[in-house]
C-alpha cells in the first residue's frame, strides 16, 4: 500500500509551467524595453495595461462566467513573481488587482456586485485598495474616514493616503467607519467608482522606487456611494481587510521574490561577462560564493512563498506562513539587490544598468501591506 506523497513545492503542473513560461516571455520581451522610461517618467505605459488585460493577467482568479481566466491563487503568485523579475512596479499593479481587489470581491461581493464589478475588472477596469490614512498605517483600524447613511446612500468624508494604482483605477475598495464609538466594529468596506460625486484624487507621491506604480491620496467630500455598494456587511469591514491582507501579503512576497531573482539573473550574467585581472569576475571564488549564497536565499524565499500560496489554495491555515514569506522575501530582496549593485561595481550605481532600479524598488517590500515589524508581531503571536 503506497500513500501518495506530496510533490516538491517547486514542482509545477504542466498548466502552471506553461502559464509561467508565457508570463516570463511576455515580461522579458514586452516589459523590458519599457522599464527605464516608465521609471523616469513615473508613468505606467497604457499600451502595456491593455496587453496585461488581453493576456488575462488582470483577472487571473475571476471565474469564466464573469470573463476571467479562472486560474488559481498560485497562478496569480507566479504571474506577480515573473513580472516583478523584470519590473516590480508592474508587479505590484498586477498584485493589487488580483490578490487584494479581486480576492476581496470573490469572497465578499453579492452576486449582483460580482456581475457588475468582476466583469469590469476582468475586462478593462483597474482596482485599488484604500485602507491607509495619514494617521493610521500599522494601526490600520484607527482610520478616521467616516460614512453616514442618508437614505439609500452612504456619504463618505475623509482622506486616504498611499493608495497604489489610484491614478489608473476605476474601482476603489474603501474602508470607512460608520460608528467611531464601535472601534474596529464600525469599519465598513465600500465599492467606490471613480466617477462617484464627491470623490477625487489628491497628491501623487514622488517615490524612491516602484516609480511607475502610482501612489496617491484619495479625497472624499460628501462622496455619495449607494448602500448597495457595501462589500460584505456594515461593520464587518475589519474582516474584509484582515482576510484580504492575509492573502495579499503572499503576493508581496512573490513580488520581492521575483525582484530578487531578477537582480540575481543580472548579477550572474554580468559576473560571467565582466573581465578583471584577465578573467571573468565570476571565476573569483569570492564572487562565486556571493552568487551561491544569494541563490540559496532566493530558493528559501521561493519555498516560503509557494508553500503559503499552496496552503491558501488547499483551504488550509496559512497565516503564519504568509507572514514569514513576506518578511523573508522582502529581507532577501533588499540584500540580493544590494549585492547585485556591488557585483556590477561602478556600473551598478548608474541608471544605464538595471540593478540600480531594483535596489530602489526593493525597499518597499519591508513597508507596505504590513511592515516587517508587523509581520514579526504576527509570527511571534503564532509561534509563542
Ligand atoms: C508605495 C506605497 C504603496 C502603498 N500602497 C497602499 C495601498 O494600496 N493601500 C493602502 O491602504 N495602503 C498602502 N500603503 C500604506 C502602507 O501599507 C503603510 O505605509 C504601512 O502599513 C506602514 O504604515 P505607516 O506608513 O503609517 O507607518 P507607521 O505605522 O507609522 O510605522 C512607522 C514605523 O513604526 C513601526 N511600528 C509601528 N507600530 C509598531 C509596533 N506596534 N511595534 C513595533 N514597530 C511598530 C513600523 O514597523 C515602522 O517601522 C502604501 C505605502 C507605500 C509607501
Amino acid at each position: 500500500m503506497s500513500a501518495q506523497l506530496p510533490t516538491a513545492l517547486t514542482q509545477l503542473t504542466p498548466d502552471e509551467r506553461m502559464f509561467r513560461d508565457t508570463v516570463r516571455r511576455f515580461a522579458t520581451t514586452e516589459i523590458t524595453p519599457l522599464v527605464r522610461s516608465m521609471d523616469d517618467s513615473q508613468q505606467m505605459n497604457s499600451a502595456l495595461l491593455r496587453q496585461l488585460y488581453s493576456l488575462g493577467l488582470m483577472g487571473i482568479e475571476i471565474p469564466e462566467q464573469y470573463g476571467g481566466s479562472e486560474g488559481s491563487f498560485f497562478d496569480a503568485i507566479l504571474a506577480v513573481e515573473e513580472i516583478s523579475a523584470v519590473d516590480p512596479a508592474v508587479g505590484v499593479l498586477v498584485d493589487v488587482q488580483n490578490t487584494l481587489c479581486i480576492n476581496a470581491l470573490r469572497r465578499w461581493a453579492t452576486e449582483e456586485q460580482k456581475q457588475r464589478y468582476l466583469t469590469r475588472l476582468a475586462a478593462d477596469t483597474i482596482g485599488a485598495y484604500a485602507l491607509s490614512e495619514a494617521g493610521s498605517g500599522s494601526d490600520a483600524f484607527a482610520l478616521e474616514t467616516r460614512a453616514v447613511l442618508d437614505g439609500d446612500h452612504y456619504v463618505l468624508n475623509g482622506q486616504k493616503l498611499w493608495i497604489t494604482n489610484a491614478k489608473e483605477a476605476g474601482l476603489f475598495i474603501v474602508f470607512a467607519t460608520i460608528d467611531r464609538n464601535a472601534g474596529y466594529k464600525g469599519i465598513t468596506a465600500f465599492l467606490v467608482e471613480k466617477e462617484s460625486p464627491g470623490f477625487s484624487l489628491g497628491k501623487k507621491e514622488d517615490k524612491l522606487g516602484i516609480r511607475a506604480s502610482s501612489t496617491c491620496e484619495l479625497i472624499f467630500r460628501d462622496c455619495r456611494v449607494p448602500a448597495a455598494n457595501v462589500l460584505g456587511e456594515p461593520g464587518k469591514g475589519y474582516k474584509v481587510a484582515i482576510e484580504t491582507l492575509n492573502e495579499g501579503r503572499i503576493g508581496i512576497g512573490a513580488q520581492m521574490l521575483g525582484l530578487a531573482q531578477g537582480a540575481w539573473n543580472h548579477a550572474a550574467r554580468w559576473a560571467k561577462e565582466r573581465k578583471q585581472f584577465g578573467q571573468p569576475i565570476a571565476s573569483f571564488q569570492a564572487m562565486q560564493f556571493q552568487l551561491a549564497e544569494m541563490a540559496t536565499e532566493i530558493e528559501a524565499a521561493r519555498l516560503l512563498v509557494y508553500n503559503a500560496a499552496r496552503l491558501k489554495d488547499a483551504g488550509q491555515e496559512f497565516l503564519k506562513e504568509a507572514a514569514m514569506a513576506k518578511y523573508f522575501a522582502s529581507h532577501i530582496a533588499e540584500r540580493v539587490a544590494s549585492l547585485a549593485v556591488e557585483v556590477y561595481g561602478g556600473s551598478g550605481f548608474v541608471k544605464d544598468y538595471p540593478v540600480e532600479k531594483l535596489y530602489r524598488d526593493a525597499k518597499i517590500g519591508k513597508i507596505y501591506e504590513g511592515t516587517s515589524f508587523m509581520q514579526l508581531a504576527t509570527i511571534a503571536k503564532l509561534v509563542l
